[in-house]
């Protein structure tokens, strides 16, 4: 089956100017052509079906690097569900993401590994759920945080059982090693600026990573362990809160292409909510960290560090299905309105090592798109919006829609969701 989706403004996620008067056509899940609908000729054969959207806004399906599909935004950040009930809230945050939009997430601090299990039962297509690259538990030294997120976390001393620990996250089917290099904002007694793991510890963490030919995304706030981490040569700096104090390290990760994913959601929910459900320490710790976790991204951002969106959803208030929102937040901190939604697109899909198929509309990546009545380069608000978003295309095949669509049957997926959800 062919589809061709034709009269639309396509934004392809390579950060190029939105061609007017585009059409992508998609074949067996994957697209064939994306561009000017001038400059393309033929279908080829089999059957045709032609969507015309009337001049709506074309994108790649979102990626967001960063999130906890374990957590659904309660205020004290407390997780904790049985084990059956934390399958399908894990199952519900999935399908939420889905219909907003990001067809792809990366989870790095799962649960119990049940979501291996969910991550199985959307592969199966028994669920509608999004791509998921997940990371397992959260390698952590012993610290508080390792009983407040009971499921969380796997603690490990010592660069022995440091490598254990990466070769039972690969074991469980991980696609990208967690680790906390640092204290944290949402663990109570955590002071985001100390070095947790020590340099040996870290370089043997990757190490075995990448042995296995894993990626690393590492948690770091506070200078000392951004430098250890960035040092021992991980992939992806989350959060990176006081990145700005060594303007060095930052030029040297522009140059090794070490992504940035500056999670600046969680804070800025947290501080404007203004709701007195959430602890007290966990609105001091933020009100005390979010100006320089923005500074931090204006910087890397103008020194040319690659930059990846990673909303942190499940944190407190910080809702599966708003993640989008962290793009508007990247762009009030100096980024433009187009790198921003590359951030979320093709880089994003580079920070997870799955560019080669994933994250742009051109020629032979998978069909993951989003269709928006309203330009979102003019308020990038508009994309955490769904009145805004008509569909959502995960391999071709409609994943989520509104009720009440207008579109052809033969497009949808099995088990497809609604928007509205
Ligand atoms: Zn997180």
């Amino acid at each position: 089956m062919n589809t061709v989706i034709k009269n639309i403004t396509l934004i392809d996620g390579t950060g190029r100017e939105p061609i007017e008067g585009a059409v992508v056509v998609i074949r067996e899940g994957k697209v064939s052509y994306a561009g000017l609908a001038s400059e393309w000729s033929n279908v080829g054969t089999g059957e045709v079906i032609e969507l015309d959207l009337q001049g709506q806004y074309v994108l790649p399906g979102l990626i967001d690097c960063h999130v906890h599909l374990s957590g659904s935004g309660e205020a004290d950040s407390q997780f904790y569900a049985p084990a059956g009930s934390m399958a399908l809230k894990i199952l519900k945050n999935a399908q939420r993401n889905l219909a907003a939009g990001i067809t792809t997430v990366r989870d790095l601090g799962g649960w119990s590994e049940l979501e291996y299990d969910v991550r199985r039962a959307i592969q199966r297509s028994e669920f509608a759920g999004p791509r998921m690259c997940l990371a397992g538990r959260f390698i952590s030294i012993t610290e508080a945080g390792a009983e407040y997120y009971s499921g969380m976390y796997r603690v490990a001393d010592g660069v022995d059982e440091v490598r254990k620990a990466v070769r039972e996250q690969v074991k469980n089917g991980a696609d990208v090693i967690k680790m906390g290099v640092t204290g944290a904002v949402l663990v109570e007694s955590g002071v985001p600026g100390i070095t947790h793991f020590n340099e040996d510890e870290v370089c043997a963490l990757v190490e075995e990573a990448n042995k296995f030919g894993k990626r690393v995304a590492a948690h770091a706030h506070g200078i000392d362990g951004i430098r250890k981490a960035v040092q021992a040569g991980i992939n992806t700096l989350e959060h990176g809160t006081y990145l700005y104090q060594d303007p060095l390290l930052i030029v040297h990760m522009a140059q090794h292409g070490i992504f940035l994913v500056p999670t600046l959601k969680v804070g800025w929910d947290i501080i404007h909510a203004n709701d007195s459900t959430i602890p007290l320490w966990i609105m001091d710790k933020n009100k005390a960290t979010q100006g320089e976790a923005a500074s931090s991204l204006k910087l890397a951002y103008e020194a040319g560090v690659p930059i990846a969106m990673g909303s942190d959803v499940g944190t407190p208030l910080n809702f599966h299905g708003e993640n989008m929102l962290e793009v508007y937040w990247m762009e009030q901190a100096g980024m433009s309105a187009m790198d921003a939604l590359v951030s979320a697109t093709g880089n994003a899909a580079r920070a997870l090592g799955w560019d080669s198929w994933l994250g742009t509309l051109e020629e032979r990546k998978v069909a993951d798109l989003i269709v928006y009545n309203k330009n979102p380069l003019e308020d990038l608000r508009v994309l955490a919006d769904k009145t805004n978003l008509q569909f959502v295309m995960k391999d071709g095949m409609i994943a989520a829609c509104h009720t009440g669509h207008h579109l052809p049957g033969q497009l949808f997926a099995k088990n497809y969701l609604s928007i509205e959800m």
